[in-house]
């Protein structure tokens, strides 16, 4: 076995340095309340994956289960292969990513441009297929690959433990004098979630852990809509933490969206949906302080026509053309 050198940058080290905002636009339904979130599409990746990702790819890297000859290997289409390409790339480990032939554009070409090899599936099997493919190429080509897998890989949940957890803690507390009342999460590996509430709720056993879930197809990018027969759930999900399932539908995160954006918050759907969330506990509850994260930046939602149009088209949104290719899980 061939180590890899681990080069150790100024880059890796800049993973999880986003600042903590308030999210004001909960003040004005709800006075008394407070919402704060960090804001994760700073990240060197442009989103929150680059904090498991590092910390996986370090891991493997330390303990020599990903060897100079070998590649790593995951699915995804979005946030967590652009940051699998991204830091293999500053860490010179060969990437392969699994992932659906109908990934927006600016998703494949950025990973593209990192280097890494890209496997495309059939769009039409979903996103599970290429799942389903990642393991079986692992498990044929052992010698060839690293499977990652961030679904069953305890150091995705621990980045947020380490990281993620606290720093919520420590900045509300400086903002509030008092720990967050609530955390609200979506589910994509379950990462987020496990992480972060083991970690609020270890520290005060009070806290709210409420999982927002997309109830309809197509969903909202980066969220599961788990619930249903069938569906995979995440190994590294603990349900344990879970106080409330809240439903989400893309049509309150699009326009909490264009909310944030006009209040300098430039970020995607899965933000939009986990403030709407928020704001709705806030709502029902006026003593409450939330906690949460603003997963990924809006930049990458340009092609979706997310963004398009004036203010008059975007009340009006409703008879646009659909705005999300997607409602992929990754
Ligand atoms: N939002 C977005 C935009 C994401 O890409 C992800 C990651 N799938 C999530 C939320 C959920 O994060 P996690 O994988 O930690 O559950």
């Amino acid at each position: 076995m061939v180590a890899i050198p681990i080069r150790e940058s100024a880059l890796l080290s800049s993973v999880g340095r986003v600042p903590l905002v308030e999210i004001h636009a909960v003040r004005e339904q709800a006075p008394g309340c407070r919402v704060f979130a960090t804001l994760e599409g700073v990240n060197p990746g442009g989103s929150i994956k680059d904090r498991p990702v590092v910390r996986m790819l370090m891991k493997a890297l330390q303990t020599g289960r990903l060897d100079a000859g070998r590649r790593l290997l995951d699915s995804s289409s979005g946030n967590a292969g652009i940051s699998y390409a991204l830091y293999g790339a500053a860490l010179g480990v060969p990437v392969t990513l699994v992932v659906p032939g109908n990934a927006s554009r600016e998703r494949l070409d950025r990973i593209r441009a990192s280097g890494a090899e890209l496997i495309l599936t059939d769009p039409l099997e979903g996103y599970d297929f290429a799942v389903a493919e990642a393991r079986r190429l692992a498990r044929a080509h052992p010698e060839r690959y690293w499977y990652c897998d961030q679904y069953s890989n305890p150091e995705n949940w621990r980045a947020h433990y380490d990281t993620t957890g606290p720093e919520l803690l420590r900045g509300v507390m400086a903002s509030t004098g008092r720990p967050p009342d609530a955390f609200v999460a979506g589910i994509g590996t379950g990462g987020t979630l496990t992480g972060v509430a083991r970690r609020l709720k270890e520290a005060h056993p009070a806290t709210v852990v409420i999982a927002a879930i997309p109830d309809e197809f197509p969903g909202i990018e980066g969220l599961k809509p788990l619930g249903h027969p069938g569906d995979m759930v995440p190994a590294i999900l603990d349900e344990s933490l879970i106080d409330r399932r809240l439903p989400v539908r893309m049509e309150d995160a699009i326009p909490m969206c264009r909310r944030l954006a006009k209040a300098g918050l430039f970020v995607g759907p899965s933000a939009g949906a986990l403030v709407h969330i928020a704001c709705r506990v806030a709502l029902e509850d006026r003593s409450r302080c939330i906690a949460t994260v603003l997963p990924d930046t809006g930049e990458r939602y340009v092609s979706t026509g997310l963004w398009a149009g004036t203010d008059e088209q975007q009340e009006n949104g409703k008879d646009r053309e659909p705005l999300m290719h997607g409602g992929v899980p990754w």
